[in-house]
């Protein structure tokens, strides 16, 4: 007979014996049943059952034959054997002999004296003697789990039929308490790693959390370090950072071996460098990690060797992990974490690594742009600073020159002036030939021109400096600019009429109210008006205006010269820029009335720019703010 999972049960009714032992018998069975459903843990409970078993029968000695993976004994739990029997006894039987008889039986057998039995191998030395033998194998869902054994029927010669049922019956018993139990200790394994993965995953959140905010990379890779030590419990963990981070072609040094560099360790007994340091590429774990682009696991170094670095040969390592750091599709290097003990990364420690891993490879990513932007920055910074100092020493070298000609360029031009005036006024009274030598008479007059042009451009300078650097300071007073553009008119006239240019000034009958420093927008005006006139061939016409554009009061200055190009309609208010139209041609010029122009402009919060005007020519126009 058997049940419905296929494991013979006892046969119906108990066998022979006094109704009233029956009843004990059955009132013992169910209290041993009540205590050994009622223990979760395996070893206890095999224990457990090797006892209750014992005590049932009324037998001297009890086993219980746990069978392992590979079909032999794996547990033996003996009972009736005291410590000092059972050290002497040494290791215990896999299943050979007897025990293998009654395994390989899968049935309840009953042997009245185990010497006499012809398939009996004999027992180890020390072992105590038995004779009568019991056994009953235990059953879990069609599957033979072990078989109980009992020894030595106390008060009687064998074991008898009755034990035989008892024992099958504790057998289911002992069956439904082993099952319970082994599905206990599976929910106990099961929620521990339920617990030990929710403390892994919180862990990490508050890692990546911690990781994301740090934006130096010496101290992202620090963190990523300690946490990795401290998210496994492991003994060590580095950080190895490519130079050029890329894959798989990868840097290779003067000997032609691929190498990288560690940036930061932690956890060792010392870090094994803080520092940028050379590490060989080909011979190590995290190598590997780079080259694959896949996780890399020594479960013993002790087997592979080679994995380990050469820095970190002799130290206590046993197993060894090396996780490919990615970021934007460029390997950057390997988080390697290291143990003390061999198979200390198994596949949820490799998981959670892989995870942390991901996070910690955008961490240093963004560090890594945000050094690089920060280095860019400051450089860009320094680059700028140096650049103002430039600009500076050059304004300082330009006023000081200017200042330093102006007395001796005074001189020049004075004395020259009154030599060249004396050598006319001698060679006109003198007889024919007698004056001085016309050629000499021209040189003269070149050096007086020349110096007037050198003064003018000192002065220029000097004035632009000035302005420049806040050291002028202008007279502010209400204004009415028609009379502005009637004095530069006025002060320009002789040029115009010396070029044959006919010049019209267009004036509005009404007051047009400007704050500002007179004889500073006269400067202002004079100069679009001489630059309309120099730069506009002879007999075109120049037209100035005064008209008002919104919030501004404007003055244009209207010619019909060559225009400026477009590109050149900014620089051409830069110091001595001159327009590619004239670059050329032998006009005076100092290359520094607009950049004056426009920084007078601006002194008065108004602007001075250039436009192409409608059928050629320039239109310069100087804007200020209408003041009523
Ligand atoms: P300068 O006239 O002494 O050279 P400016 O600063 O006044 O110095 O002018 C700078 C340059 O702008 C001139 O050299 C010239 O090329 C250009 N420019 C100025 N005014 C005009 C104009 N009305 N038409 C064409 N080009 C002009």
């Amino acid at each position: 007979m058997s049940a419905a999972d296929g494991s013979p049960v006892p046969a119906g009714s108990a066998p022979g014996g006094a109704p009233e032992q029956q009843v004990q018998q059955l009132l013992a069975l169910n209290q041993a049943s009540v205590a050994i459903t009622g223990e979760l843990e395996v070893e206890s409970l095999l224990q457990l059952i090797v006892d209750v078993a014992r005590t049932l029968v009324g037998c001297r000695y009890a086993a219980l034959g746990v069978l392992g993976e590979d079909g032999y004994i794996a547990r033996f739990p003996t009972s009736g054997l005291s410590p000092h029997e059972q050290e002497q006894i040494g290791a215990p039987p896999r299943g050979h002999g007897l025990l293998e008889v009654m395994l390989r039986a899968g049935r309840t057998l009953r042997i009245p004296d185990i010497r006499l039995d012809p398939r009996r191998i004999g027992f180890p030395p020390h072992h105590p003697p038995m004779t009568s033998l019991l056994g009953v194998p235990i059953w879990i869902g069609g599957r033979l789990v072990g078989d109980l054994y009992l020894s030595d029927k106390i008060g009687r010669a064998e074991f008898g039929e009755e034990d035989e049922w008892i024992v099958q019956l504790l057998a289911t018993h002992a069956a439904t308490a082993l099952t319970k139990a082994q599905l206990h200790a599976e929910n106990v394994e099961v929620l521990a790693r339920v617990r030990r993965e929710r403390a892994g995953l919180q862990a990490l959140y508050r890692v990546t959390q911690a990781i994301n905010r740090a934006v130096d990379l010496q101290e992202v890779i620090a963190l990523v370090t300690q946490a990795a030590v401290d998210l496994l419990d492991v003994a060590g963990a580095a950080v190895h950072l490519l130079e050029h981070p890329t894959a798989p072609d990868l840097p290779t040094d003067s000997t032609g071996a691929a190498h990288f560099v560690a940036r930061y360790a932690s956890g060792l007994a010392e870090p094994v460098t803080t520092e940028a340091a050379q590490l060989p590429m080909d011979r190590s774990l995290a190598g590997r990690a780079v080259q694959t682009g896949i996780t890399q696991v020594v479960q013993d170094t002790a087997q592979e060797p080679d994995t380990v670095f050469p820095v970190l040969a002799g130290k206590p390592l046993r197993s060894l992990v090396a996780v490919p750091l990615v970021a934007s599709g460029q390997t950057l290097g390997v988080l390697s974490a290291y143990a003390d003990r061999p198979d200390a990364f198994d596949a949820e420690a490799v998981q959670l690594l892989e995870a942390f891993g991901a996070a910690a490879s955008t961490a240093i990513h963004n560090a890594e742009l945000y050094e690089e932007a920060r280095l860019g920055r400051a450089a860009a910074e320094r680059e700028q600073e140096r650049l103002r100092e430039i600009e500076h020493m050059k304004d300082e070298f330009l006023s000081t020159a200017a200042h330093e000609l102006r007395t001796p360029l005074t001189t020049i031009r004075i004395s020259a002036g009154l030599a060249h005036e004396q050598m006319l006024l001698q060679t006109e009274v003198a007889m024919p030939g007698a004056g001085f030598d016309p050629r000499l008479v021209h040189l003269v007059g070149l050096v007086v021109e020349s110096s007037e042009r050198m003064q003018a451009l000192v002065n220029d300078l000097l004035d632009l400096t000035r302005l420049e650097h806040g050291r002028t300071s202008l007279h502010m007073e209400s204004l009415d600019l028609r009379e502005v553009v009637r004095a530069s008119v006025d002060a320009t006239r002789p040029l115009f009429e010396a070029r044959d240019q006919p010049l019209a000034a267009h004036l509005p009958e009404a007051y047009c109210g400007v704050r500002g420093d007179r004889p500073r927008l006269e400067q202002v005006v004079i100069n679009l008006l001489s630059n309309a006139s120099k730069y506009s061939p002879p007999g075109a016409p120049v037209e100035v205006r005064i008209v008002r554009a919104g919030a501004a009061c404007c003055v244009t200055v209207r010619d019909h010269g060559p225009g400026v190009p477009p590109e050149e309609r900014e620089q051409i208010f830069e110091r001595f820029y001159r327009s590619s139209h004239h670059r050329n041609d032998r006009t005076a010029s100092t290359g520094l009335g607009l950049p004056i122009a426009r920084r007078i402009a601006e002194m008065h919060r108004g602007r001075v720019g250039v436009e192409l005007a409608p059928g050629g020519g320039s239109i310069f126009t100087l804007a200020l703010p209408f003041a009523g």
